[in-house]
């Protein structure tokens, strides 16, 4: 069993001290997602905004507890993001900050590139994307084909469109995936801002996890310094196909974390909304208690595996599937507290199962992560045990 220690068990204190005051406009981001903007002093997203800024771009960072946070660890990022989504995961998506982003800059970008980056960061809240989805070519990421060409004078030129984006129509920065030879080693990740000629960003309407913003961009000859091309100084191998795999190992837990946390907020509001159950009603939600803490620990160990060998994501594909699968069935199961009706008459629940729904296709779907899970049994590289 894993135990966490006196700093991540200070961070979980906090964050959970954060996720209350989340509660109380998880409704209305869901009705309308620009609410984030009235949010930004809301200590959960300060926190969320300076997330991934590595120390030496950001020295004098707040401390919380007496100790410093920055989110470079899956450890860490698993311990707030469970927190935060249990608050609501609607916020923590809607956020601004380096955000997935965030993890491929630390991994690919040179110094230059990272100053450039943490500095925007720095200077006012921003908002960042990461696009690799297309309309037609969601879990299939090799098929991809969005274009990065040159422009015949030194330069280069994004062609495609993406779909699905996080805050793509509310970020002004942002990470753009193309192909820039065919193969697979031809994927490249370019740096992007938003207001470049030829980009164009529009939000798509969305059921569940609303506050993300999920967006359409269409990219018209954006023209591309060379200088943003991420991982301009690795060798190809490195900044394609092996970057890739690091980079997904490394968020996937935060992902499984999000689940968790809406499974816990659903748990969370029959004990609070429902409170006096009949004796095999308690043993039941005990019971369904029991799996989450379960799910919980599978995360921490998955997280742990991927900040000690970022290569190996299997396990971290275990814990997506099932912390989806997980908040899925709590928050549908949680419904059954509430006689007829229950979707209509507790919208908060209605909103966590939409939620529920939505993190099942972020970073890879079920599916996904059970052919990943079943690589690393076949290879060894998963303990069965
Ligand atoms: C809330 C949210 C946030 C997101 N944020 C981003 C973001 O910031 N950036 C970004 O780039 N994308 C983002 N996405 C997109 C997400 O990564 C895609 O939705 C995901 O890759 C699935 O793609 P798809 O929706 O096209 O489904 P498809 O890939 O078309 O899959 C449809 C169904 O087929 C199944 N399937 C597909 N391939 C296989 C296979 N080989 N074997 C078995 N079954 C298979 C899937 O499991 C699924 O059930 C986000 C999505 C959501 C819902």
């Amino acid at each position: 069993m894993i135990e966490l220690d006196d700093r991540l068990g200070a961070a979980r204190a906090h964050a959970r001290d954060w996720a209350r005051d989340l509660r109380s406009t998880a409704l209305e981001l869901d009705r309308d997602p620009d609410t984030v903007y009235r949010c930004l002093d809301n200590p959960a997203v300060r926190h969320l905004s300076t997330m991934l800024i590595p120390a030496p771009w950001l020295p004098e960072r707040t401390l919380i507890g007496g100790y410093r946070f920055d989110g470079m660890t899956a450890m860490e990022r698993v311990v707030f993001a469970e927190e935060i989504a249990a608050g609501d995961a609607g916020m923590m998506l809607a956020s601004p900050g380096a955000s997935l982003s965030g993890v491929l800059v630390d991994l690919l970008a040179d110094q230059e590139q990272k100053e450039w980056f943490y500095g925007r960061l720095l200077a006012a809240p921003t908002w960042t994307f990461f696009a690799l989805t297309e309309p037609d070519h969601g879990s299939d990421a090799a098929a991809m084909g969005t274009r990065l060409d040159p422009d015949g004078e030194g330069g280069l030129l994004l062609r495609g469109a993406k779909r699905y984006i996080g805050n793509g129509a509310r970020a002004q920065v942002g990470v753009v995936f193309a192909r820039d030879r065919p193969g697979p080693l031809g994927a490249t990740a370019v740096l992007v801002e938003t207001g470049a000629p030829g980009f164009k960003a529009e939000p798509i309407p969305t059921i569940g996890l609303r506050g993300a913003q999920l967006s359409a961009i269409n990219l018209d000859g954006v023209p591309v310094p060379e200088g943003r091309v991420l991982g301009r100084h690795l060798s190809p191998t490195r900044r394609g196909v092996w970057s890739g795999v690091q980079m997904f190992n490394r968020l996937r837990p935060g992902v499984a974390a999000i689940a968790l946390g809406i499974a816990r907020s659903a748990h969370d509001y029959v004990t609070e909304q429902r409170g006096s159950l009949s004796k095999a009603d308690r043993l039941r939600w005990e019971r369904t208690g029991r799996r989450i803490d379960g799910v919980r620990q599978l995360i921490w160990r998955a997280a742990a595996i991927v900040d000690a060998q970022p290569a190996n994501g299997h396990l971290a594909s275990a814990a997506k599937a099932r912390a989806a699968r997980l908040a899925e069935e709590v928050t549908l199961e949680a419904l059954e507290y509430f006689g007829p009706g229950a979707r209509l008459t507790q919208p908060m629940l209605d909103k966590l199962i939409r939620d529920a729904r939505g993190v099942e296709f972020m970073e890879g779907t079920g599916n996904i992560q059970r052919l990943n899970t079943f690589q690393g049994l076949v290879q060894g590289k998963l303990d069965r045990d």
